[in-house]
């Protein structure tokens, strides 16, 4: 089976307060009971961006019978990012439709930019790339069709039921730390 992630994060720039309101959804998830033990890298794929959780006893309380339970599974935490985030996801289309002009552009000739910019250089400026076709700026997150390309911090949790019934106690706890306005979007991998 794949693994997969989640993020629900606060939309850019990253703020500079980023790791006192991490550490206060991290904090508010811990007492929670969504997540629980001591930072273990293992629990995420890759190079974890900051500490990561395994998910505590009602992290998976309300999930419906029928589903799998997540933490069962040997990948299954919460990686707590007080760094811009970078979602690749939206990247992986053959064809983008250029928010300035509404041209179909082959992915061919945007997606190294936009990865560049989302991905390296972490531009959350409005001037990130320039359209192949019109020349008119514009920022990386308009390229995503949904979510999000570039987020300012927030939590990736992995391998968690993508479910109203999983997700919203994360929400709420991550509104009330990250900010009132979330983005939300992940891959599989
Ligand atoms: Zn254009």
């Amino acid at each position: 089976m794949g693994s997969s992630v989640w993020y629900i994060a606060r939309p850019g720039p990253t703020p500079e307060d980023a790791q006192l309101r991490i550490d206060e959804l991290s904090a508010a998830m811990r007492a929670a009971g969504l997540i629980a033990g001591e930072d273990d890298p293992d629990s995420i794929l890759g190079a974890a961006q900051g500490p990561a959780y395994r998910p505590g006893p009602r992290a998976e309380e309300s999930l419906p019978p029928g589903y799998g339970r997540a933490t069962e599974l040997r990948t299954n935490g919460a990686e707590f990012i007080a760094a811009a985030i970078f979602n690749w996801s939206p990247l992986n289309v053959d064809e983008f439709t250029a928010p300035c002009c509404g041209a179909l552009i082959d992915a061919g000739e945007i997606v190294d930019k936009l990865g560049t910019a989302a991905g390296v250089e972490k531009d959350f400026s409005d001037s990130a790339v320039t359209c192949p076709r019109c020349g008119a700026p514009s920022g990386v997150n308009a390229w995503a069709e949904s979510g999000f390309m570039l987020a300012g911090c927030g939590v990736g949790l992995w391998n968690w039921q993508v479910m109203p019934e999983v997700l919203d106690p994360v929400r709420r706890l991550a509104r009330e730390t990250l900010g009132p306005e979330l983005v939300e979007d992940g891959y599989k991998i």
